[in-house]
């Protein structure tokens, strides 16, 4: 679940010696955004990047502590960080509970929270100064990105009203705390005018968008944007990039937005977490939108929007699933046909709520369960992915090879999803939007040549 990001640095531009920052970012891309935004401060006021804990001045861990196996991966980079450089500042989400941190390692300089960007900076000048002249004019108006140039995350809320119980999120990032929409826009415009070809929008709730400041509109352009969900999904989808949308989940004015991707304003992919199909388990889970007739609803989008793509991820061995929770669950994957699914075996996180609720469920059943989950949904996306050959597709590419490029679909998201290989008589550019005819399909991923330029 947890990810390393390794950071390059940008290019000297200043004779001086200026102070040098190892960023270790670690987790999910809410931590990355995160990441990108203390870089960027850091950048602003003179501090370079440096690829390698040796010799820089100072190293930054950016923590997750979502899962146990997270938090060891965390610790076990800071240990790194502390035995190669020596000093060392960590923040993010282990950040939440500092003595998980000190009590292993009493030598690092600070600890601070998510989020807690003034306190990463403070801690930052403290340990090394900053260069007197801050020399903002090296920092690009969209911010310093971790993400190829051609696509990046848009965070438009922090935190989560919800209160899942395995998820200590809530208790480590708080309620939900949303950005004025245009707030959101003027970021999004500026990375658009840089470059960026396509937007992922991520939250821990994306449909759950504005609830805490009562949708309040704010102004942008000619008009006011109210801070609802579909009016900021329509605004984005003005910008003339692909916009993706992550992390919503199944109330009813999601269809809404169905209509947007359907009209061809937003990408026609839905990132949407269900977690688990069986009544008793989502009870028990306390997902949001838990009551919602979850089929009904996904084959009326398809109805909306044939082209969909619904990706999701699910939990198996949640305390107390009994077979029939798990059968039930199968069942409900055949009906509902998603396209691309992630699954985990459920870890009892430290402080969760769901430890508590039911027999926890043995090893080697969940592994059991894992592996025919597995088998299952390998089958059903192999099969969607099927019905591609023959179409055209839109692919935007990631990389560029010698004679096959890879790149993805409307309905691929970058690093969870598959990926389209395509041949192309003319070389191809990182971030260029082709058409492509598919010939080919394997288990995840889209074989092709480029028709459209
Ligand atoms: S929606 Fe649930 S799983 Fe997601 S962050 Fe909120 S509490 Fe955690």
């Amino acid at each position: 679940m947890s990810t390393e990001t390794v950071i390059s640095p940008a290019p000297a531009a200043d004779p001086a010696p200026a102070p040098k920052i190892s960023f270790v970012s670690l987790g999910c891309p809410k931590a990355l955004v995160d990441s990108e935004r203390i870089i960027t401060r850091l950048r602003a006021e003179g501090y370079e990047l440096s690829r390698q804990h040796e010799g820089a001045d100072l190293v930054v861990v950016n923590t997750c502590g979502f899962l146990d196996s997270a938090k060891e991966e965390s610790l076990a980079s800071i240990g790194e960080a502390l035995a190669v450089n020596g000093k060392v500042i960590v923040t993010g989400c282990m950040g939440a509970e500092p003595e998980s941190i000190t009590e292993r390692y009493p030598s690092v300089l600070a600890v601070t929270g998510p989020q807690q960007y003034e306190s990463v900076l403070a801690a930052v000048h403290k340990a090394v100064p900053p260069k007197h002249d801050p020399f903002l004019d090296l920092v690009p108006p969209e911010g310093i990105k971790l993400t190829p140039r051609h696509y990046a995350y848009l965070k438009i809320s922090e935190g989560c009203n919800n209160r899942c119980t395995f998820c200590i999120i809530p208790s480590l990032r708080g309620d939900l705390v949303s950005r004025p929409a245009n707030d959101v826009l003027r970021e999004a415009e500026k990375l658009v005018t840089a470059g960026v070809k396509e937007l992922l929008i991520i939250s821990q709730d994306t449909s759950a968008y504005g609830l805490d400041i009562k949708y309040a509109a704010s102004p942008w352009k000619d008009r006011e944007v109210r801070a609802k969900f579909l009016d900021l999904t329509r605004e984005l989808g003005e910008l003339g990039a692909w916009v993706r949308l992550h992390y919503v989940y199944p109330y009813p004015h999601v269809d809404e937005v169905i209509g947007l991707m359907a009209e061809g304003k937003v990408l026609p992919y839905l990132d949407i977490p269900f977690q688990h199909a069986s009544p008793d388990v989502l009870r028990r889970m306390k997902r949001p939108a838990a009551q919602e007739k979850n089929l009904d609803r996904i084959a009326r989008w398809r109805e909306i929007c044939p082209p969909l793509t619904l990706r999701s991820t699910f939990i198996v061995g949640f305390p107390g699933e009994t077979e029939q929770d798990f059968q039930f669950l199968l069942d409900w994957l055949d009906e509902a046909s998603l396209d691309r699914v992630g699954c985990f075996k459920y870890e009892a996180v430290k402080g969760a709520v769901a430890n508590g609720l039911g027999d926890a469920v043995p090893e080697e059943v969940k592994a059991e369960r894992y592996h025919r989950f597995m088998q299952k949904q390998q089958a059903i996306s192999a099969r969607r992915l099927k019905q591609k050959v023959g179409t055209r597709q839109q692919i935007i590419i990631d990389e560029v090879g010698p004679t096959v490029s890879r790149g993805r679909t409307k309905g691929d998201a970058p690093e969870i999803d598959g990926n389209a290989y395509v041949s192309s008589r003319r070389p191809l550019k990182v971030g260029e939007i082709v058409t492509a005819k598919i010939e080919r399909a394997d288990a995840y991923d889209l074989h092709g040549s480029v028709v459209g330029f």
